[in-house]
């Protein structure tokens, strides 16, 4: 379906505000995964609204018993619940076009709260997971990130090859603290930012909230793709309206027309 004339403007001017700015970065939530199929956690059809919200204290029961939680992490139960949103999950015109967007020069990296792999897959390289990554697992003690796929795990808890500290898996838990090398360097992304692209979140959960607010109190732009109005949409440069695996192969197209 091509795009309204009140978008393709939106999207016209996002591509100016881009193509003046010095340091590009982006923000990227569930709305960018969606049109690959990933269902979100809350709201209709969301996975949790399903089939119930994982614990609060989640974390303090890893701590607590890191053996006791890797047991239930690979019961066949718990192993089918949650994985087959992502399962054939590809990345969409949205991803492609954030990458392209990477190699054209324009964006300089990239923040995402998904855990999907779908940014990577598509060819970003700079992608900060703030939420973690489904794929891999991760050391508490430092830090160190392993691909989940033929990590031993014939002892429990599998212990970091590195430094001997218990590994988990690297999504964020609720009530797990943003590991700290991903935190520090989202805000040295947004320091150094005077433009990001929101896209597909309505920003609102910390840490991910405060980055779009770091950049425009540095006097810096941001450009809100999101289809639907969200409480960034007020203090936004530009909004585009329309999913992001619409607007965001245009604006590629716009900065080129541009170029
Ligand atoms: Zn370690």
């Amino acid at each position: 379906m091509p795009l309204d004339e009140a978008v393709l403007a939106s999207i016209r001017e996002a591509a100016h505000l881009i193509k003046g700015s010095r340091y590009v970065t982006a923000l990227t939530g569930a709305g960018v995964s969606v049109e690959s199929g990933i269902r979100p956690f809350r709201g209709p059809g969301g996975l949790w609204t399903e089939r119930g919200e994982p614990p609060m204290d989640g974390y303090r029961r890893f701590k607590a018993d890191p053996k006791g939680y890797w047991e239930e992490m690979l019961s066949p139960a718990r192993r089918s619940r949650f994985s087959d949103s992502f399962l054939a999950a590809k990345p969409n015109a949205g991803h492609y076009a954030l990458a392209e967007l990477e190699a054209m020069g324009v964006l300089k990296s990239l923040v995402t709260q998904n855990i999907d792999n779908l940014h990577s897959e598509a060819g970003s390289r700079r992608v900060f997971e703030i939420h973690g990554n489904r794929f891999k697992l991760r050391c508490v003690e430092c830090n160190a990130r392993f691909l989940r796929a033929g990590f031993d795990l014939s002892t429990l808890p599998p212990r970091c090859p590195e430094c001997g500290g218990v590994v988990k898996d690297d999504v964020v838990m609720f009530g797990e603290p943003i590991p700290g090398d991903v935190l520090a360097a989202c805000h040295t992304e947004a320091g150094k930012s005077d433009c990001i692209i929101v896209a597909g979140t309505s920003a609102v959960v910390y840490p991910a909230a405060s980055l779009p607010l770091i950049v425009k109190e540095k006097g810096g732009a941001i450009v809100e793709v999101n289809p639907l109005e969200s409480e960034l949409s007020k203090i936004s440069d530009v909004v585009v309206r329309t999913p992001s695996g619409e607007a965001l192969p245009a604006l590629v197209e716009a900065l080129k027309k541009l170029a």
